[in-house]
């Protein structure tokens, strides 16, 4: 069969190709655009999943990323629930499932991540649940209606987000984590404290420094057994455990695999294979603003990074230098957001107070500002972004600035 000739393929039906889709188009690409994606859906936000669309509050049309006529308008041909099984860089072809072979002028590889699966025994009984679709939710939302009590696997943000929107739906939620506190992988005791409190204070009990040991149950799911011997009623598990970039196209193609596990790519987002690029999970990529290379699994960072893929496909030749951005929220009780990621730290800052719900944590790293997260203080990251990008040696005076509330960001490292 001969091969089909588009100038632009994008491989994956997430955000990070929508988003390139949509910015090739806005930036003037004239050629043929063809999506691909696995699912059925077209592309949505899939951050939703664990937030407004799993309490039933959004239809299905709501998270989409853009309505069907869009695509239409934009002449960007979408093939949704059509996979990309093999990608040869050397003769810029591809073969699709639905037995296409398409020839390409420039291909984006976005083929996200899949939830990191524990197997432990009673894994096969019904209604033990991983969170990464819209399917997946609906599977949720259809179990849990007769079910009281559900016990969440994982004290991360998918965890706590599932346990305050299911909490909110009426249902008895417990955490089991590794952790000793919720979320403190990612942001630090001081910060992940005061989610864990909010959750308590809704009436989730979490179980902390647990190790999952097996399911049990007749058929369907009962219990859930640690380690440790604490035995917990559930007639439905969620497990947040974790994701893993969808690499096994790129191995195939012969791409490098960088230090991080993801697709090696240098700061225009464009992989070892000349013409592919690579965006959101799948990517790991040279950061021009923290100077090393960084794999981040966020929406937002799934979001610029298509943009900058598609500047880059149109010959722009620009860095990917957006700081990441990550928002998480626990149903109308909460909400952070945080810029970085820091990774490690050796000091913390806090300005304003946890107690009064109202705070930025500022993560300090060989001194200098390397992440913050805020709660209510969403105008401290744009001054955040700055310290990061202009890697500012923070003194005494900047230390005091920073943790008061009253202070004025804008002086410091000026
Ligand atoms: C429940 C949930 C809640 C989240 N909440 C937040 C949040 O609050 N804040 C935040 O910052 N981030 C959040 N995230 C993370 C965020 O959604 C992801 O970082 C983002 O979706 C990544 O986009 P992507 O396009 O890289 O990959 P994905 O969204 O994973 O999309 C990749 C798509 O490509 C398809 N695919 C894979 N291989 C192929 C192939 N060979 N051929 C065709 N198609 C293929 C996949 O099936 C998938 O549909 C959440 C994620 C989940 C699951």
């Amino acid at each position: 069969m001969s091969a089909r000739e588009v100038d632009y393929l994008l491989i994956g039906g997430g955000l990070a190709s929508a988003n390139c889709a949509r910015w090739l188009r806005e930036e003037g690409a004239e050629g043929e655009v063809l999506l691909v994606g696995r699912e059925l859906d077209p592309p949505y936000n899939r951050p939703e999943c664990s937030k407004g669309y799993l309490r039933g509050e959004e239809t299905r049309e709501d998270p989409l990323f853009r309505p069907a006529e869009w695509w239409k308008e934009q002449h960007v041909e979408l093939l949704t629930g059509t996979t990309v099984t093999k990608l040869d860089p050397g003769s810029h072809t591809a073969s699709l499932s639905n037995k296409e072979e398409v020839r390409y002028g420039k291909a984006l590889l976005a083929s996200g991540a899949n939830v990191r699966r524990l197997n432990v025994d009673g894994s096969e009984l019904e209604n033990i649940f991983y969170l990464r679709t819209l399917g997946n939710a609906d599977a949720i939302r259809a179990a849990i209606d007769e079910v009281q009590d559900v016990v969440l696997i994982g004290g991360s943000y998918i965890g706590c987000e599932v346990a305050a929107s299911l909490t909110m739906l009426g249902k008895r939620c417990s955490i089991v984590m590794q952790e000793q506190i919720t979320l403190e992988r990612g942001f630090g005791p001081q910060a992940g404290r005061f989610f864990q409190d909010l959750l308590e204070e809704h009436g989730v009990v979490v179980h902390p420094v647990q190790d999952l040991a097996r399911f049990s149950g007749d058929g369907r799911v009962a219990a859930v057994h640690t380690d440790s011997g604490l035995e917990l009623p559930a007639q439905a598990v969620v497990i947040g455990a974790g994701v893993t970039p969808e690499l096994g196209l790129a191995r195939r193609a012969g791409l490098e695999i960088g230090e991080l596990g993801g697709v090696a790519c240098d700061s225009r987002l464009a992989s070892s294979a000349p013409d592919v690029f690579a965006a959101g999970d799948v990517c790991e990529y040279e950061s021009v603003v923290h100077g090393r290379r960084l794999r981040i699994e966020h929406w937002d960072v799934a979001f610029n990074q298509g943009r900058t893929v598609a500047l880059n496909m149109l010959g722009r030749d620009v860095p990917h230098d957006v700081v990441p951005y990550f928002y998480s929220v626990l149903g109308d009780w909460g909400e952070l957001e945080y810029v970085g990621p820091a990774g490690e730290w050796d000091d913390e800052i806090v300005r304003g107070s946890t107690a009064d719900g109202s705070f930025t944590t500022w993560y300090v790293a060989g001194g200098r500002v390397a992440a913050a997260l805020t709660v209510g203080r969403s105008d401290d990251l744009d001054h955040a972004r700055r310290l990061l990008t202009d890697r500012v040696e923070l003194d005494e005076e900047a230390h005091r600035t920073l943790a008061d509330p009253d202070g004025d960001l804008a002086t410091v490292g000026r």
